[in-house]
C-alpha cells in the first residue's frame, strides 16, 4: 500500500537527535541554495524541497543554539520561539495564505523529525484537513 509505504519511508528517515551539524547550517551559510522567502536578523524562511502543499515553507532558528528539537528549549530560547512564530504569521502574508494555513514542528523521530535544527513548517494553498497523519 502507497500510503504505508510512505510512512515506513519517513520512519527510516527519521533520526535522532545526535547535536551533529545538519542540512541547513549549509542553507544559512548559502553553501547549499534555497529560495528564501523571508529573512531578519534571528530567522530565515526558505521553501521546502520537498513540498507537501502548494506553500510549505520551513522557518529556521539562524543559530541554531541547542535548538535542535523543540523538547530542547530553554528559557534563554523564549524569544527567538516567539520570532520564529511571528515569522510563520509574515510568510503566510507574504504567500498569500492568511486566510488558512498550518503551522506544524515535528518533534523526535516518531513525530518524523529528520533534521535536527528546529523548524517551523507553514503550509498552506490547499485545504488542510484533520487530524493530521
Ligand atoms: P522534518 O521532517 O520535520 O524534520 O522536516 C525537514 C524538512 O526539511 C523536510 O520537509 C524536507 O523536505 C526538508 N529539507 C531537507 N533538506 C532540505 C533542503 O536542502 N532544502 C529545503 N528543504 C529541505
Amino acid at each position: 500500500h502507497a500510503v504505508d509505504e510512505e510512512a515506513s519511508a519517513r520512519a527510516a528517515a527519521a533520526r535522532v537527535d545526535s547535536g551533529a551539524p545538519t542540512i541547513f547550517d549549509k542553507i544559512i551559510s548559502k553553501e547549499i541554495p534555497s529560495t528564501v522567502v523571508y529573512e531578519d536578523d534571528k530567522v530565515l524562511a526558505f521553501r521546502d524541497i520537498n513540498p507537501q502543499a502548494p506553500v510549505h515553507v520551513l522557518i529556521i532558528p539562524k543559530q541554531r543554539d541547542g535548538l535542535t528539537e523543540l523538547g530542547k528549549a530553554d528559557h534563554r530560547h523564549e524569544e527567538v520561539l516567539g520570532r520564529l512564530l511571528y515569522a510563520a504569521k509574515v510568510v503566510a502574508e507574504k504567500e498569500g495564505i492568511s486566510e488558512g494555513f498550518r503551522v506544524v514542528i515535528n518533534n523526535g523521530a516518531s513525530a518524523c523529525q529528520s533534521v535536527y535544527h528546529l523548524h517551523l513548517h507553514v503550509l498552506g494553498g490547499r485545504l488542510m484537513k484533520w487530524p493530521p497523519g
